[in-house]
């Protein structure tokens, strides 16, 4: 599958927005409800001797490994079925890595290839109340299920980022409490400390947690310790680990995950 870049946008010094449209979005499924969907995109190094659409797969077969396409997930942060339109809003930190120099350099006519989409959470409309905290990556997740949360369902929402420039406005029929918090030399990590003073309504809570991969870590051990969350009413997913590229990320994560998940 692949989309054509129709529109970009600077929502944030640190966040792009891509809107991609085109017959190669033709096959196209959303999953019905969920709101944490994402897509595998295949992105090609600068100076690859291949088209703008190509088969990953086969790109690998017959390609040497530098020009083969680097492997990054990013969310479905909106997907227009009537227009046929897909939304996606991708961290730009450094202008280093695969996918944020895509979005910094992307322009109409660009073509991303991809495959998906996966997913595997959504806001339940039974719980009494919700709790999302992540950062700049887990936005697009966050802001779509914000958009879900079933009128006068509780949400409290704990967010991370650079500074008062980098926060979005954020929707939700329910009632929202919503606080960013912002990294500075002196506490580059403020996100475990604000969820930590922050004031849980009571049980029957259904958890959203992801972003970076140790901060992901340490707030899934705050709130099932402390706050008597319950694992199986939690998603909790570390998307990327600060000083690691995707691919290193990928080569550790799995171990991660399961020394994470065994945290009681
Ligand atoms: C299911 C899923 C959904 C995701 N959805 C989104 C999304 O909607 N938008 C999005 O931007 N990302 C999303 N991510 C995270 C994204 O895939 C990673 O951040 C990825 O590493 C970015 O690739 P890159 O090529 O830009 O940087 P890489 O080449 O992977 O990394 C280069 C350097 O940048 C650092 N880095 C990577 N990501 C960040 C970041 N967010 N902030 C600061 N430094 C960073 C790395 O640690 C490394 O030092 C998602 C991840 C998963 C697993």
């Amino acid at each position: 599958m692949h989309g054509e870049v129709r529109t970009t946008e600077r929502l944030t010094p640190s966040l792009i927005r891509i809107v991609l449209g085109g017959p190669g979005l033709n096959n196209f499924v959303m999953p019905d409800d969920d709101t944490d969907a994402y897509v595998n995109l295949a992105v090609p190094p600068r100076g690859a001797t291949y088209g703008p659409v190509f088969d990953p797969r086969e790109v690998r077969e017959t390609h040497p490994r530098e020009h083969w396409p680097a492997r990054r997930r990013c969310t479905v942060r909106r997907w227009n079925a009537a227009a046929r339109e897909l939304t996606l809003d991708f961290v730009v930190h450094g202008g280093s890595g695969a996918a944020g120099a895509w979005a910094l350099a992307a322009q109409p006519g660009d073509v991303l290839v991809f495959n998906g989409p996966g997913s595997g959470y959504h806001p339940d409309p039974t719980v009494e109340w919700h709790f999302m905290a992540g950062d700049e990556s887990a936005l697009p997740a966050i802001a779509a299920s914000l958009e879900k949360v079933p009128a006068h369902a509780r949400v409290v929402v704990r967010l991370v980022c650079d500074g008062p420039e980098h926060e979005l406005p954020l929707e939700s029929p329910g009632r929202l409490d919503l606080r960013w918090v912002h990294r500075t030399e002196a506490d580059p990590a403020p996100l475990l400390a604000a969820v930590e003073a922050a004031s849980f309504p009571g049980e029957g809570v259904q958890a959203f947690i992801h972003g970076e991969a140790e901060e992901t870590r340490a707030l899934r051990r705050h709130v099932i310790r402390e706050r008597g969350v319950s694992r199986e009413t939690m998603s909790c997913s570390p998307y990327w680990r600060r000083g690691m590229s995707d691919e290193q990320w990928r080569s550790v994560k799995r171990d991660f995950v399961a020394a994470m998940n065994s945290e009681a």
